[in-house]
């Protein structure tokens, strides 16, 4: 996990960057950053800074 020059907190598995759909105290939901634009529908959570389960699935 790491911040972007914005302030966001981001995370990067492989190429792939993914953003915060969700946060339920130490556990967050992520989703693709190409969700938005190409409608992408990889997905992954963290729970304690660490992967909990992980839907990499991209089309791009
Ligand atoms: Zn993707």
């Amino acid at each position: 996990m790491f911040t972007n020059k914005n302030g966001k907190k981001m995370l990067r598995i492989d190429a792939y960057r993914f953003t915060i759909n969700k946060r339920v105290r130490n556990k967050y939901w992520w989703r693709c950053s190409s969700h938005g634009s190409r409608g992408c529908r990889a997905t992954v959570i963290t729970l304690d800074d660490l992967v909990y389960k992980i839907a990499n699935e991209h089309n791009h």
